[in-house]
């Protein structure tokens, strides 16, 4: 699995070309994409292509080429193979079948925008592409509303807009957020603003919606722990007058965040009170 740059050329290791020259095959998103890279940097290696449509398919050729002890690797148009790319099949065969499989590090744009974000990055929550269409974008949006952790997407610049809409609406306007934009390359833009100053920013200026794009937004605040369980009691005391306590426990959970086997025990102790 070798990393590849993701807009900057000086970022591929030195490992990484050395193993691309050595290896007998290299498997690529995109054959013509990779080319000129491969090129550039003297790889002669013979390509073959494995890409969402013929992932099964090539992945049968590389297991029986692994089987005959050749080396492959794996590369995708750019940053880490696996990460939001092709080839996650392919890597659990080979540990199935007891086929080494070493990683060679390098740039994905998902580290790359974090360690930069001035967002807590002790914890993250990596979302990949959000859903196309907006029900479904904003439904995925809501599951992720009490996050605590850092939350990172990739985004397509022709739905950047509709999404930072989406996100305003469901995280709310003043959730500090960073739009990081072609990483390592010569227009990188980092902004960082709450929700609704991001989205007035991509909308009064073409550019921000070019190119590449990472979008991070801080998880949901930690409500001081007492404050917290107060307003869960509270839910939950009013759901259980009108729901059976495991439809009152799983809402309360859904609303507060909270645990949902807490809150179950929590609201048989409040149907039934324990005698005294
Ligand atoms: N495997 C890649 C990685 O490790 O980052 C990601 C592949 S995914 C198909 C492509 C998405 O990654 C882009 O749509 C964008 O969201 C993000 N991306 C890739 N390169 C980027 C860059 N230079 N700047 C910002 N985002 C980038």
């Amino acid at each position: 699995m070798v990393a590849t740059p993701i807009g900057n050329l000086d970022d591929f290791s030195p490992r990484a070309v050395k193993t691309l020259k050595q290896v007998n095959l290299i498997a690529a998103e995109d054959t013509r994409h990779s080319k000129p890279l491969l090129r550039h940097f003297g790889i002669s290696t013979p390509l073959i292509a494995m890409h969402e449509h013929n992932e099964r398919e090539a992945m049968q050729n590389i297991l029986a080429r692994l089987k005959e002890n050749q080396s492959i690797a794996l590369i995708s148009d750019a940053g880490t193979p696996l990460i939001s790319d092709p080839g996650f099949p392919l890597v659990r065969e080979c540990h199935q079948l007891g086929i080494r499989v070493c990683p060679i590090p390098g740039a994905s744009a998902a580290i790359c925008a974090i360690s930069a974000a001035g967002l807590p990055s002790d914890r993250f929550l990596f979302e990949g592409f959000l859903p196309r269409t907006q029900a479904a974008r904003r439904e995925r949006l809501q599951g992720l509303k009490h996050e605590h952790c850092t939350l990172v997407f990739y985004e397509s610049n022709h739905r950047i807009r509709e999404s930072l809409q989406d996100m305003q609406l469901v995280f709310g306007a003043d959730r500090p957020a960073l739009l990081a934009r072609e990483l390592t390359k010569l227009h990188e833009t980092l902004i960082s603003a709450p929700l609704d100053e991001l989205l007035q920013q991509v909308e009064a200026d073409p550019m921000q919606r070019k190119g590449e794009i990472v979008l991070l937004v801080a998880g949901a605040e930690k409500k001081a722990d007492a404050e917290q369980t107060a307003e869960a009691t509270r839910i939950l005391e009013i759901l259980l007058k009108e729901l059976p306590v495991k439809q009152a426990a799983a809402l309360t959970a859904q609303i507060t965040g909270e645990k949902k086997n807490q809150l179950y025990q929590e609201a048989l102790a409040l149907r039934d009170p324990p005698k005294s």
